[in-house]
């Protein structure tokens, strides 16, 4: 695709896009709140300052915009023709800045979750993840579920004589 923007413009209009409160970001948001979960937002004491964070359970979310972190998706892969080797610098430190942060929180014994704004509209799906990565964090966890105890009707034996 061509672009209509020069860089630095097109630099100002995505800064917009890629701020805090985005889309994607209040579409998680608004699931974790229906899940009845509580988070904190942009914590800037953390690697990489987290988007969504669950201090209790140290769980940190990346909501990623699939253009600017570089995803493995049509989107992310949409790279505009005119001034490619900038676009891709940039979106080649972002990836690397994001591993790097992934392995600081990881070093506190944080667990990260990325999610990708291509993968926000299969909501099922979303919460699904987010209750997958909260369950393993609970520890050894039940899968099996509070299948309750099979009960075993007491049958009095009948006595005859
Ligand atoms: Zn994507």
């Amino acid at each position: 695709m061509t672009d209509v923007f020069s860089p630095q413009k097109r630099s100002s209009v995505m800064r917009r896009v890629k701020g805090k409160d985005t889309a994607p970001e209040l579409t998680v948001r608004r699931l974790l709140t229906r899940m009845g979960l509580r988070y904190r937002l942009h914590r800037a004491d953390l690697p990489g300052k987290p988007d969504i964070v669950m201090p209790g359970r140290k769980l940190a979310i990346f909501v990623h915009g699939c253009f600017w972190h570089g995803h493995d998706c049509t989107r992310g892969a949409r790279v505009p023709k005119a001034n490619r080797p900038y676009w891709e610098a940039k979106i080649g430190r972002n990836r690397a800045r994001d591993i790097e942060h992934r392995a600081a929180l990881e070093a506190k014994d944080w667990r990260v979750l990325t999610l990708w704004e291509c993968e926000l509209k299969d909501e099922g799906a979303l919460e699904t993840r987010v209750r997958d990565v909260l369950h393993r964090e609970a520890g050894e966890g039940d899968p099996k579920g509070g299948g309750g105890v099979p009960v075993h009707p007491v049958n009095a034996p009948s006595v005859t004589s």
